[in-house]
């Protein structure tokens, strides 16, 4: 059950957040997830994988006509990766803002893309973009059985009940 849940639309939305192989082979991972715990947001799937082409090619599915694709495969495929399912109100456009812009060159400072990257080609982090996405992304990168429901604790000093 789910009992402690408000009635605040959208508490239950959730997000697909990866650190990147360039992130990993950075030792990045401990810093991104906690800008996620810090600002609140629920971790509800946690996992790291050597990800198989087939599965980028499903996740990068409208990027297959880019130039940069052949490239963009390379990289996400040259290491493990850390991926991750946040969950919380409005979560999927918030957490857009605290990565930043695609292009680390135009990221806002104090965003993760602005302070940990410099070129679009290796910009450390991924975030779901839209709602659907984030459910299209979460069901490609998770089994329903490895995503946990769990009542946090503070759930009532982040939300009014
Ligand atoms: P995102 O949602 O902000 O990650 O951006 P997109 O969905 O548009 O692109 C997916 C990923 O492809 C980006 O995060 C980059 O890793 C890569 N990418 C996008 N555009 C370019 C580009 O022009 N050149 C290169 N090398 N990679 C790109
Ligand atoms: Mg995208």
């Amino acid at each position: 059950g789910y009992s402690s849940t408000s009635g605040i639309p959208g508490v239950r939305e959730r997000t697909l957040i990866a650190v990147k192989p360039d992130g990993v082979h950075r030792r990045l991972v401990g810093q991104i997830l906690q800008r996620f715990e810090r600002k609140g947001f629920k971790l509800v799937g946690l996992k790291m994988l050597q990800a198989p082409e087939e599965l980028l090619s499903l996740h990068y599915q409208d990027l297959r006509k880019k130039p940069f694709y052949p490239s963009l495969l390379h990289y996400m495929t040259s290491g493990p990766m850390v991926v991750m399912v946040w969950e919380g109100h409005n979560v999927v456009r918030t957490s857009r803002i605290m990565v930043g812009d695609t292009n680390p060159a135009e990221a806002r400072a104090g965003s993760i893309r602005g302070d940990f990257s410099i070129h679009i080609s290796r910009n450390v982090v991924h975030a779901s973009d839209s709602v659907e996405g984030a459910q299209r992304e979460i069901q490609l990168w998770f089994h329903g059985k490895e995503l946990i429901d769990w009542n946090c604790s503070d759930h009532n000093s982040t939300y009014q009940v």
